[in-house]
């Protein structure tokens, strides 16, 4: 297995994972066409893509879900509560291939096995997805206000793991949003700051990962340094080891 990111960031996310020829992409909140450049960019066509998964509602992450679902006529994966918020938005469905999915039950695309798991987080029904070939296990985890035992359970004993590090608590707390959102940022339904993902991570079973990368990173209220030192600290490594992936670059393809 491999996996890419094209852009990680409250400005938009997504991920691309490949295993025996099978690509998946999990959220697709750019543009259409910066999607589509962005594929280009690590050597992928926009109908390599055997399905497109959704974690949950949030433009960063469903904003062009339909829009190039509809395109290149790629099936999109969500929950009932997530395809209920984008249709109450009034995202065109038209032409649009859709497969409900529960956060409880594990399915394949092709050679891909996608393990969906909840999260608090404050959306209607967000899940986060472990993704798997069989030999190896991925997995990606943004948008969750605060660990709880399954997401630990869910995440122990992986190969790789994308970690959301979205704040440094000081400078959310010492920064300029206003205070309903800095609490709604740092409450148990909103973001993990650099200490949470280093608290989750200290707790997982780390004795098979290959890859650690810290996303989801506020460009206003974090550093890719903080973030780093962090999950280093975690993992009693050096901090180069740790991986951050970028609004405007994500990250190259890794190899698992
Ligand atoms: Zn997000
Ligand atoms: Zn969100």
């Amino acid at each position: 297995m491999r996996f890419a990111s094209l852009g990680s960031g409250s400005a938009g996310n997504c991920l691309v994972a490949e295993a025996a020829g099978t690509v998946v992409m999990l959220d697709c909140g750019l543009t259409l066409t910066e999607t589509e450049r962005r594929l280009a960019r690590l050597g992928l066509e926009p109908r390599q893509v055997a399905a497109l998964l959704v974690t949950h509602e949030h433009g960063d992450h469903a904003g062009c879900a339909f829009a190039f679902a509809a395109a290149h006529d790629v099936e999109v994966c969500l929950t009932h509560g997530t395809l209920a918020a984008l249709r109450s938005e009034g995202k065109a469905l038209d032409g649009v291939r859709v497969r409900t999915i529960s956060g409880r039950e594990r399915f394949a695309v092709d050679g891909m096995e996608v393990r969906p798991f909840t999260v608090p987080h404050d959306a209607r029904e967000p899940v986060q997805y472990v993704l798997s070939d069989g030999a190896s296990r991925l997995g990606v985890i943004t948008d969750i206000g605060i660990s709880t035992p399954h997401v630990q359970e869910m995440l122990s004993g992986l190969e790789a793991l994308v970690l959301e590090c979205n704040y440094d608590r000081d400078l959310l707390w010492g920064g300029s949003y206003p205070r309903w959102l800095k609490e709604r940022i740092g409450g148990p339904f909103g973001h993990l700051d650099n200490r949470d993902a280093e608290r989750l991570l200290a707790a997982l079973d780390r004795s098979r990962l290959k890859h650690v990368i810290g996303a989801h990173l506020s460009q206003q209220n974090n550093r890719p340094e903080l973030a780093r030192a962090a999950l280093a600290r975690a993992l009693g490594c050096e901090a180069s080891w740790v991986g951050v992936a970028t609004q405007d670059d994500g990250f190259a393809w890794r190899s698992l």
